[in-house]
Order: C-alpha cells, then structure tokens, then sequence
C-alpha cells in the first residue's frame, strides 16, 4: 500500500504494520512508559530507543572485567584489544565503505577536528571551506576554530551557502555553482549529509564530484544521516566523513562516534595526522619504543585505548541493522513518512507548514513542522500527551520515525491526538 491507498483510519495503519517485513523489531527497544501504555517516541533523530539486547552485552564485558581484570584485553568472549573492530563490518554495510575505511573512536566533534586536521591544509591561496548555512552549532564552533588556528579570519575563510530570499532549503545547483565560483580558493567542502533542523538531504555525490573537479576535498558530517538513510560513501569518493552513534544507529547517550576515511587516504600511511598508540600497528604496538606508524586502514587514526563501555551498545545495536538491512529499513522509512505526510495533510486547520523537502529521495525519516505561531505550546501539549518529539527555535517542531521501531500504528496515533487536541 502506498500514497494513493493511504486512508487515515486505524484498519489502514495496521493494515500496514501487518505488511511490514520489519514490524518485528519494535519489540527489540524499550519504549518510555506514558500513561499506562507506551509513548510514541518520535525522537530518534536526537537520542535513538535503547535495544532490550543491550543490558545482556553490557553485563558480558561488566563479568569479564570482574573474572578476566586485564586479562580482558586478550581473553573472554570480545578481547577487548579488538574492539573497535566488531563494529567495523556493521557500519561499512551501513555508510557503503569497505571494512578497511571505517573505524569507531572519541566521538563526532573529536572526530570532526582529527579529520580536518589531516584534510584541512590550508595555503596562502586556497584556504576556504564551504558549509551549509545554519549548520549544527558543534560543525560551526568546529570549523570556525580550525580556521582560526591557522590565522585566517572565519568572515573570510567560511563561505555559508543560504537558501534564496523566501526559501528555506539549499538548492543543488547552487550549491554546485558556488563550490565552481569559489574553486581556486577552496580547500575543503564541509557539508552535513542531511541538514538536523530542516531535513534535506543533500546530493553528497554531487557535492563531492564537484568539489574535486575544483581541486578541493569533501567530508561530510552524517549526524543525521548514519542509520536513516544509506549512502554510498567508497562509490562517491568522499574523503572523510564522521557521524554520531546515539542516533538512529541507537548505541545510547554519549556513545562512541564513527569515522570514515577513503581507502585512498586510509592505506596511505603517510598522510599526516595527530598519533595515539592505538593507530599504531598491533604488531609493533607493545614494545613502547619510538616512531609511530599507523595502520593503514581508518583506524590509522585511532588515539586512545577502545572505550569498551562506550562501544558495547553500539556492537549489540549494530546487530539489528544486520538483520534489518539498510536497504529494507530504507523501503520502510520512505513508506512511514509519506503515511506521516499524508496524514498532517488532514490537519488543515492546524497553521503549519512542512520545510522538509516532499521528494523522499532528498529527505529521510524526519519532517520538520514549522508553527507560525503556538510552536512552543503545541510541542509541551504532545509531550504531555505522550508524543516524544523535540522543539527548535523558532516554531519548528521535528517529527522523526525511526523506521527500526516505529510503527504506522504510532504514525497514526499521533495524528489522533494532534487532531482531537489542537
Ligand atoms: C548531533 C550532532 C552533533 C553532535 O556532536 P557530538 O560531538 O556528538 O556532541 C554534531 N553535528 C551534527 C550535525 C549533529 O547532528
């Protein structure tokens, strides 16, 4: 059943569920309690549901360190001198990487600073790098500080691309326009891959053609990206990308944050970059003498020991996405946010508008509701009647599926209750 079937009863919602290949792995995630029952949580985008498997994996390691104590790093059932690697493989499949371009390390902003600091290198001629235009705050600070550590001025050094006067989202060609106009002093495109306040997302293939055309690298920030929508980073040539984990790939507050580096840059070890002793190769790691040499995979650019605790969600979260498939969970995200689509399309009493781009192949499972007015009071009613969604200033309501748990039943639900409240 798709858009011209679509009916906003509940036989149809469930109708759909009964459809889902996915519906299934709802029972894999604890929902917070409301009022008896569960709430809808609709708030993946910004901190995703924990998997019931995780509490067994947590206690895994917890028996390990009380049994093992340092014997841990080489014995039990994960050594944990490896355990950045188990998450590899998942994630690859995930941001379309070979195994050898991605690792796990630190978290996003850290990330974000070790891969401009080794794809960042700026000369007295072509210094710039071009984001987004009301980009995450972390990314501005981030970008803002590293320009600034090499003695530019932000004013100078930042080129934003805005929307048109009266728009609201980027578009593509004037992106692409902007990144050729500005080619001779471009260092790096810094872009997200989908914007965390309006939803777009952007062509990153595209991005990425053009910046290299102009004699520029492209990273990207997959925030809202990684676990949401799949993405072919190797095919695309991108450079370096980083996002986090608590998000829709659902590895829990402060959980350890993902790195890609093109196999290109990864294998070349002699690319510069800030060491640690776990980028060192294993073989020569242990005998503390002097002269770091990395690995030549992603990993290369790990620092410190694995964070074991701030891995093992992530590792048991990351099995759901092997059952689950990308490309499966994809089908369904494009599916449960035109169903959410069509139904607030019933609610024209209600002054909003969607600033999320209607076409699915440029948004994922997040629509942003702008209020002209009420958006605050709205957003603390849904609250209180069990919609987990958040607030951003000014008036934007962000409404995010998560296709892993969510269900049109809930989909449903929430346009019951927007419609007998407001
Ligand atoms: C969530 C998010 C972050 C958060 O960065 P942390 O270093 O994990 O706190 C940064 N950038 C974007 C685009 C985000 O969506």
């Amino acid at each position: 059943m798709s858009y011209p079937d679509f009916q906003p009863t509940l036989p149809c919602a469930r109708a759909l569920d009964a459809a889902d290949p996915l519906h299934r792995f709802r029972s894999e995630f604890h929902f917070p309690p409301h009022a008896g029952g569960q709430a809808i949580y609709f708030c993946g985008n910004s901190l995703g549901l924990q998997p019931r498997r995780v509490a067994d994996a947590v206690q895994v390691e917890l028996k390990a360190w009380q049994d093992l104590a340092v014997g841990g790093y080489f014995g039990g059932t994960n050594p944990w001198l490896y355990y950045q690697d188990y998450c590899k493989q998942p994630l690859a499949d995930i941001v379309g990487a070979q195994v050898q371009e991605v690792t796990v390390m630190n978290a996003l902003t850290v990330n974000l600073h070790l891969m401009m600091l080794s794809f960042y290198r700026p000369t007295a001629t072509r210094y710039k790098i071009m984001m987004e235009a009301g980009a995450f705050p972390s990314d501005q600070y981030a970008v803002e500080t590293q320009v600034k550590h090499y003695g530019f001025d932000p004013a100078d050094a930042i080129i934003e691309i805005a929307p048109r006067p009266g728009e609201r989202l980027l578009r593509r060609e004037d992106i692409l326009d902007a990144i050729a106009l500005h080619g001779d002093s471009l260092a790096l495109t810094m872009f997200s891959g989908m914007n965390y306040y309006t939803g777009q997302l952007y062509d990153m293939a595209a991005i990425t053609a053009a910046a290299h055309q102009a004699g520029a690298l492209a990273g990207f920030d997959l925030a809202h990206v990684a676990g949401n929508v799949p993405v072919q980073l190797h095919e695309w040539d991108v450079d370096f990308a980083v996002w986090c984990s608590y998000k829709y790939l659902n590895a829990g507050p402060g959980a350890v944050g993902g790195v890609f580096v093109h196999e290109k840059h990864a294998s070349n070890v002699q690319l510069g970059r800030l060491g640690g002793w776990w980028g060192n190769e294993e073989k020569t790691r242990f005998r503390m003498e002097k002269g770091f040499v990395p690995k030549a995979d992603a990993s290369g650019w790990c620092l410190s020991t694995s964070q074991v605790f701030n891995t093992v969600c992530l590792k048991a979260s990351l099995e759901l996405f092997a059952e689950a498939g990308m490309d499966r969970l994809r089908q369904k995200s494009i599916q449960l946010t035109a169903y959410l689509e069509f139904l607030l399309r019933q609610l024209n009493h209600l002054s909003f508008e969607i600033i999320t781009p209607a076409d699915p192949a440029e948004r994922g499972a997040q629509l942003s509701l702008y209020f002209h007015e009420h958006g605050r009071q709205i957003h603390d009613k849904m609250i209180e009647c069990g919609i987990i969604v958040d607030y951003r200033e000014p008036g934007v309501i962000r409404v995010a599926p998560a296709p892993m748990y969510c269900s049109f039943e809930d989909v449903y639900r929430f346009y019951e209750i927007l419609k007998e409240h407001f």
